[in-house]
């Protein structure tokens, strides 16, 4: 068995769209580093966290091979890697434990703006560029297309401009990167997100605790983040119909004392527009006030 450790140690991107996303995330929980001078290694004060700062491509056989407990990475780049070890007969080494609202992004076919796109079937016998050649030959097996996964690490968009492929298959988000090659996305591979990504076997020293501990904070940031609570003052004749005007699911609360009109307070668990703070107000709520929620516990 590996040796007992006491230090938790996550694993972020270095520099990329998830670098400075993940931090922030991991600063809401509570975490905060003193940051060494080559930053590859950022020891944790405020809690036994160490981050580790990488290229995103590393962090799955990282958490794969023990040296990272936890991961902020693509889900696309660990499906990816996960695939990849499959299609050679390895066992699954990490899982996603947590989609994470960042990163947000899809896997599509782009194919030369001049074809006309007539379903999957037109596949067959083309060559697709990729970064992704597990998930996009296990795609194609699923269809039953026989095609040239052309696996290239960078720059996919032009291999269709350089002859090297007929089609792509790469991440998109606006689309403008694609048009700009003068591609055109057709169709979605995969829907990916940021996640929390850990062992597939549980850890059983004290990190244990500390990944416990860190993945409740995350919920309760998760949980807390379209919440809103609502504070009022209303005469109780009027609570029926504002109660009304509230979104659904919202809990009304009349705090305690005897002052008319009374103060109350809403969690609702999304928030307000102005009109339907208007409306509120117009059935007999004064004094309106829309708090965000930061933390929470449940
Ligand atoms: P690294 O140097 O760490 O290997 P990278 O070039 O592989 O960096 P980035 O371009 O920073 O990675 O993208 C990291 C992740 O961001 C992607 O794996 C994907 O999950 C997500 N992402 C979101 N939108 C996009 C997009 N439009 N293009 C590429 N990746 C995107
Ligand atoms: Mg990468």
């Amino acid at each position: 068995a590996a040796p007992a450790r006491d230090r938790l140690r996550i694993a972020i991107q270095k520099k990329g769209r998830l670098a400075d996303p993940a931090r922030a995330l991991l600063t809401a929980c509570g975490l905060s580093w003193r940051e060494s001078r080559d930053k590859l290694f950022c020891f944790g004060e405020s809690l036994p966290v160490d981050l580790l700062l990488v290229r995103d491509d590393d962090i799955p056989g990282l958490i794969a091979d023990g040296v990272c407990d936890l991961g902020i990475v693509g889900f696309n780049e660990l499906d990816e890697q996960a695939k990849a070890r499959r299609q050679i007969g390895m066992s699954d080494a990490y899982q996603s434990l947590r989609a994470l609202p960042f990163g947000d992004c899809r896997l599509m076919l782009g194919i030369p703006e001049e074809w006309e796109w007539s379903g999957v079937d037109m596949l067959q016998g083309k060559r697709i560029a990729t970064s992704y050649p597990a998930i996009l030959t296990a795609w194609l097996a699923e269809r039953g297309i026989k095609a040239d996964v052309v696996e290239l690490s960078g720059s996919v968009e032009i291999a269709p401009k350089l002859g090297t492929a007929d089609l792509i298959a790469d991440l998109v988000s606006s689309g403008a990167t694609l048009r700009a090659n003068q591609l055109k996305p057709v169709e979605i591979l995969m829907e990916s997100t940021a996640v929390l990504a850990g062992p597939v076997d549980e850890l059983t020293d004290s990190r244990a605790g500390l990944m416990a501990m860190l993945l409740r904070r995350l919920d309760g940031i998760n949980a807390s983040r379209e919440q809103k609570l609502v504070m009022f003052s209303a005469a109780d004749e009027a609570l029926p119909s504002i109660g009304s005007l509230l979104p659904a699911g919202a809990e009304l609360i009349r705090l305690p004392g005897t002052a008319q009109p009374a103060r109350l307070q809403a969690m609702c668990p999304s928030g307000l527009s102005w009109q339907q703070l208007e409306e509120i107000e117009r059935a007999g709520a004064s004094q309106l006030m829309v708090l965000a929620v930061e933390k929470s516990l449940a």
